[in-house]
């Protein structure tokens, strides 16, 4: 069981999902509360290759979508989930890449909306494919869309992000625009820092114009948890973020914030203490990545990766960055 704020949660389904391909979770995700994650692309289909990911480089940077799985494959694992009615704040179309890539995204969301009607649907998304209006009109049916903008500038957005050549901030912005002006739902707009290249006044400048222009209910400034894909992207100070923060909000018309931490609670969670027990036992005997202990114990990347960031934070394991990756080893 976990407590958060005067609920209490059981998280007992968690310790299924092990077994799922397309299902992760549920986590407690720090924008979503209970969060049950649906990874609709291959490891790791994006059309960014962003400095900071933390699910490290894009070994597929494409922007042609395709179907990648049979759609049942995907339905049926939610379907099999859901029989028990879990406790969930969101369903959330996340995952090791960028869940629009999928072709099948709209037919997934209709049939959610259609059979799980008592649960609210959430995606995180790049907004890349947000220029193409058949993106756009497929996810109008979620209940909250957290897309990114990292940077306003030509120059930040191929520093920060390295997206695919054809690729332009400009038609994100405006893709993000038009979005905008079709969706009825929430929009919370994340803007990952990355120190000195968008914490610099002309940044901030440009993004906040951006801001004004698509007008989401909510920013969510974010940073650095645990090592990202380049060893040189580095955590940002509170003082730092504050400072952006406090930046944007004279300039933008929506509120900003920090996305806070959720404290993890292990000792809430019996499922997490097991999956903690198989990291330890396994990386006090062999260095490891996320991908490694993911294909290993067959446990969803993102929930190794969840796990991961908090024993990092917590300095029960150390990372260093080798060319196959990020090796994590047990320090005690
Ligand atoms: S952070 Fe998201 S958008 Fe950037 S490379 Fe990773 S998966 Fe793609």
């Amino acid at each position: 069981m976990m407590a958060v704020g005067s609920r209490i949660y059981n998280l007992e389904p968690l310790f299924k999902m092990i077994k799922y391909k397309h299902l992760f979770g549920p986590v407690m995700s720090r924008r979503l509360g209970i969060s049950l994650g649906i990874d609709l692309v291959p490891y790791k289909y994006c059309p960014l290759n962003c400095v900071y990911c933390e699910v490290q480089r894009t070994t597929h940077q494409v922007t042609k979508r395709e179907a990648f799985f049979d759609i049942r494959e995907i339905l049926d694992e939610l379907d099999n989930f859901m029989v028990t009615n879990p406790h969930l704040d969101y369903i959330t179309f996340s995952g090791a890449g960028e869940p629009t890539l999928n072709s099948s995204l709209g037919q997934i969301v209709n049939y959610i909306k259609a059979k799980y009607k008592g649960y609210k649907l959430a995606l995180l998304t790049n907004g890349i494919l947000f220029s193409d209006k058949e993106v756009r009109n497929e996810v109008l049916p979620c209940d909250i869309v957290l897309p990114s903008l990292d940077s306003a500038t030509p120059e930040g957005f191929e520093k920060i992000n390295r997206p695919c050549p054809e690729l332009k901030v400009a038609d994100l912005i405006e893709g993000l625009i038009q979005f905008r002006h079709e969706y009825k739902g929430i929009i919370w707009l994340e803007v990952f820092l990355v120190s000195g290249i968008n914490t610099t006044t002309e940044e901030i400048s440009a993004l906040a114009k951006a801001i004004n222009r698509i007008k989401p209910d909510l920013v969510q400034l974010n940073c650095l948890d645990r090592p990202g894909a380049e060893e040189w992207v580095k955590p940002i100070s509170l003082h730092t973020l504050k400072q952006v923060k406090a930046q944007l909000s004279e300039k933008v018309c929506v509120p900003v914030e920090i996305i806070a931490k959720v404290k993890y609670q292990h000792a809430a969670s019996q499922p997490d203490i097991e999956l903690i027990e198989l990291l330890e036992n396994t990386l006090k005997r062999r260095p490891s990545t996320a991908e490694d202990l993911s294909a290993m114990l067959d446990i969803h990347i993102n929930e190794i990766s969840k796990v991961l960031s908090n024993l990092y934070q917590e300095k029960k394991i150390t990372a260093q960055r080798e060319s196959r990756g990020v090796f994590y080893k047990w320090t005690s």
